[in-house]
């Protein structure tokens, strides 16, 4: 199978009058259709930057990145991109949040209509079409941007620590929920995480960095024997641990 996702010797520095901040060394790794990766790394080691690299926002040093076997900025493969913070207008209805990305790509028609209302219906949240972000609950409001950038029918699907602004119960279940999406919609989605847990609850595959300047340090797939795989399930597997311990040394070996 040919990889959706391709990024190789990718290099990248920061520039300020202070200096250079090296971030990106050398870095490559691919991604296969309808596959889920965690990328897990320190704090402040370049996981964002990675994920701004990733969909064109900035453009690496060094290294080219090919989607569906097309350098990225030739390329027609649809990227969506989930944040942090659910970056939800509080003036606009949760269905017309929704439709936000339809609106700025212009894309807004009788059927993108529809198929916002099946999504919006499909994850639970026909009721609050027409409340504001403010009437949901922190776990219904990421699930909101999630059908935000699910609308817009991505074929690869970046997550930037989308739960890590949740408390610890909430994320649990919203992990649990946005993961059992993903995998029965088939999205191919790359997740960049400081949680380990995180990332062994909801991966087919796990990359390891090292602190910056971010570099691939390991790759480790992550199977697990569960008549149902959902992240909630691979809390309570026996596997669970070892892979914890196993990222968890890998992380911290040059600490
Ligand atoms: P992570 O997402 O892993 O926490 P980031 O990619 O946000 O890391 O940042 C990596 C490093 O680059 C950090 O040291 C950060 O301070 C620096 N950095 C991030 N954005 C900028 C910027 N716009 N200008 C200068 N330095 C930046
Ligand atoms: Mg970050």
């Amino acid at each position: 199978m040919e990889p959706i996702l391709e990024l190789k010797n990718i290099h990248y520095a920061y520039h300020s009058p202070e200096g250079e901040t090296k971030t990106l060394t050398d870095l490559s790794f691919s991604v296969l259709p309808g596959e889920f990766v965690a990328i897990v790394g320190p704090s402040g080691c370049g996981k964002s930057t990675l994920l701004s690299i990733m969909c064109g926002l900035i453009e690496p040093e060094k290294g080219l990145i090919r989607l569906n076997g097309k350098y990225l900025r030739e390329s027609t493969t649809n990227i969506g991109y989930m944040l942090q913070h659910d970056h939800l207008f509080e003036w606009r209805t949760i269905y017309h949040n929704v439709l936000l990305g339809l609106e700025i790509q212009h894309m807004l028609s009788a059927r993108s209509r529809e198929h916002a209302h099946e999504l919006l219906e499909q994850y639970g949240l026909k009721q609050f079409e027409h409340a504001k972000p403010s009437q949901l609950s922190g776990g219904m409001r990421q699930r909101a941007a999630l059908i935000r950038t699910l609308v817009l029918d991505p074929d690869i699907l970046l997550l930037d620590e989308p739960f890590s602004a949740l408390d610890y119960q909430t994320r649990l279940t919203v992990c649990d929920d946005i993961g059992q999406i993903l995998k029965e919609a088939q999205k191919t989605a790359v997740l960049v995480t400081h949680d380990l847990s995180e990332a062994v609850s909801m991966a087919d595959r796990v990359i390891v960095l090292t602190q910056r300047p971010a570099t691939v340090t390991k790759v480790i797939p992550v199977t697990f024997e569960l008549e149902k795989d959902t992240p909630m399930q691979r809390r309570n597997a026996p596997e669970f641990k070892q892979y914890f311990n196993l990222i968890w040394k890998e992380l911290n070996h040059d600490a």
